[in-house]
């Protein structure tokens, strides 16, 4: 089946659906959230993205940082990049933006059943992850432990800070961040988030790792990830290259054979890693 018939209930994928701005919260002073209130649920799985236009200014893609258990409304979470998040972080309540979607194919939680996970994002990569933290919180009994590495640039670049303390509580899941400069009132750690892999105490065979973040930042984590012993199959990688259509028809977001938008946008690492432009 593919995107398009997997989208049934979509009358036409290149249509968006008008949705209202409920609230914008501030983040960080570079990354804002949209509350959103689509006219109708729109059923998504952690990892899938949807496409956001504003009207007269464009479209890009988005992952939510919403549960996929709760779809009454949607809330993506988005880093001022550009023309097009310029326009984001110009929104207010009562605004409206277009939504198509969703595209892509999701993690595969069935997978990660009975496992430990791994989560380990940078920047802005925390808010597709966190649609996932959602997932996985909603049926945590279904996974072995669930530990959450997080890097940004500085403490003031940190996103969802109000709800480390909330993770940090939940039995079998652990959190732990770092920035890379720190300021004079930051009492936590100091560094990349590669150094937050060492010493994870993770049974490395029975385990999977997610991350999410700058492509610089994705190759290092791999390379950390594979030197502490994850094997290839082990690791999902969010490939958020540049994409258009979201339906595999542009050709715009190829790995190899794969076109991000369809075939993931969560690559497992053994089907790319062979391809010399895995990480740009
Ligand atoms: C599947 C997917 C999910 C995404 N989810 C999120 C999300 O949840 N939150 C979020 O903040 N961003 C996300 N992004 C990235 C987001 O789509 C881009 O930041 C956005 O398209 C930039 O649009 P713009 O018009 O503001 O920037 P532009 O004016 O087009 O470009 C500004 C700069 O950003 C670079 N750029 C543009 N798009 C990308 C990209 N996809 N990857 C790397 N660099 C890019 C350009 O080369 C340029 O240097 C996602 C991307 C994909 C493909």
């Amino acid at each position: 089946m593919n995107q398009i018939q997997e989208n049934k209930s979509m009358e036409n994928v290149f249509h968006p659906l008008q949705t209202k701005v409920l609230e914008v919260i501030s983040e960080t002073p570079t990354i804002k959230t949209l509350v959103l209130k689509p006219p109708r649920e729109i059923p998504f799985k952690a990892g899938q993205f949807m496409q956001l236009t504003i009207a007269g200014i464009g479209e890009a893609p988005f992952t939510p940082s919403s549960s996929p258990y709760n779809l009454d409304t949607m809330e993506i979470t988005i880093l001022k990049a550009g023309h097009l998040t310029e326009a984001v972080h110009n929104l207010k309540a009562g605004d409206w933006v277009g939504l198509r979607g969703p595209f892509g194919r999701g993690y595969p939680m069935e997978k990660f059943a009975g496992k430990e996970i791994l989560v380990v994002g940078g920047g802005v990569g925390l808010a597709p992850l966190r649609a996932l933290l959602n997932a996985l919180f909603h049926n945590l009994n279904k996974f072995k432990r669930v530990s959450i590495k997080y890097g940004a640039r500085n403490p003031s670049e940190l996103s969802f800070k109000n709800q480390y303390d909330e993770w940090k509580k939940l039995s079998n899941v652990d959190f732990e961040c770092t920035v890379d400069r720190a300021t004079a009132d930051w009492k936590g750690k100091v560094g990349l988030v590669t150094e937050l892999l060492e010493n994870t105490g993770i049974d490395m065979n029975n385990a999977y790792a997610v991350s999410c973040g700058p492509e610089i930042m994705l190759k290092f984590v791999t390379l950390k990830l594979l030197s502490v012993g994850f094997k290839p199959e082990q690791i999902y990688l969010s490939m958020n290259r540049k994409m258009s259509c979201g339906m595999g028809i542009c050709g715009r977001c190829n790995i190899g054979p794969y076109y991000l938008c369809k075939d993931g946008p969560d690559m497992n690492y053994a089907k790319i890693q062979q391809y010399p432009d895995v990480f740009g």
